[in-house]
């Protein structure tokens, strides 16, 4: 079997960014607190844990030290604690998330009623909303109907938002509203690797994508691959590798989240190759 890997694989620089500040800071801190796990990738967040990173679901628990902010970011209200409490901020929000607030803002002060395309419950949207509030938040293109009449709407989207479904969307927004801003704020490196999986999953049978199960573009690498045909499987690590997948197939592709090391993705081409070999 041969297999294919996509060029772009390993952490992107915002994951990369963030994992540097995050060994750093423990490095030189007594306590050093997170809200969440710093990255979608259960290997990761367990060395981090083991350097002596601390996670806390909310600023309520945070008392002593520092608090990271993760490439997510943090919503507005939770920087505002923070700095009520005296902890230090580490900031390491990821500059193409940065990159969507100010998007946003810029398009309420032009006037326009603001639309964040994504997943409402993930940490990037929270924080993006607390930018801009009163914004509307739509997840698929079955919410531009419910959204409720005007004129004047910009809309920003998820860094790890599907290209194609953004595309969709907005087109279903013009046909709502007399006029549409929409910045395209998905990420480089998400955009990349879509177009890859994209032009990958052509070329194979199967397609294997690593990357943590909470991690949204890894979900949507895996989404779009099977949707262009390769039968597509999203892990978490080499383990939950089958050989039955492998049976009968002379191509496999082989992708990778954004939170996802290198390191990693080389065991998994390892055993996927040691799979491929044993009979069926
Ligand atoms: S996926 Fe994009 S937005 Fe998210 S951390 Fe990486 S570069 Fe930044």
């Amino acid at each position: 079997m041969e297999i294919k890997k996509a060029k772009v694989q390993g952490f992107c620089f915002g994951v990369a960014i963030t994992l540097k500040k995050a060994e750093e800071a423990i490095d030189a801190r007594e306590t050093v607190t997170t809200l969440g796990h710093v990255v979608h990738n259960p290997q990761m967040v367990e060395s981090l844990e083991q350097r002596g990173l601390k996670n806390a679901t909310s600023v309520d628990e945070v008392d002593t030290g520092a608090l990271f902010v993760r490439a997510h970011g943090l919503p507005v209200d939770v920087y505002e604690k923070a700095k009520e409490k005296g902890l230090e901020i580490i900031d390491a929000t990821c500059p193409m998330v940065t990159k969507i607030h100010v998007q946003a803002e810029k398009l309420k002060a032009d006037g326009y009623k603001i639309i964040v395309v994504g997943d409402p419950n993930h940490p990037e949207v929270k924080g993006t909303l607390s930018h801009v509030p009163g914004a509307w938040c739509i997840e698929t293109i079955e919410d531009v109907e419910k959204l409720p009449r005007g004129s004047r709407v910009g809309v920003v989207v998820q860094s790890t938002y599907s290209r194609e479904r953004f595309t969709d969307i907005v087109r279903a927004l013009v046909a709502k509203y007399y006029e549409v801003r929409a910045v395209n704020t998905i990420c480089t490196d998400t955009n990349n690797r879509q177009t890859e999986a994209l032009e990958l999953s052509k070329e194979v049978e199967v397609m294997v994508v690593v990357g943590g199960k909470t991690s949204a573009n890894t979900k949507h690498l895996a989404e779009l691959s099977e949707l262009h045909g390769a039968k597509s499987y999203h892990i978490e690590g080499p383990d939950e590798l089958e050989a039955g997948w492998f049976h009968g197939v002379r191509t496999a592709g082989l992708m990778s989240g954004a939170s996802t090391p290198g390191w990693l993705v080389d065991n998994v081409a390892q055993r996927m190759e040691e799979l491929a070999r044993q009979p069926a």
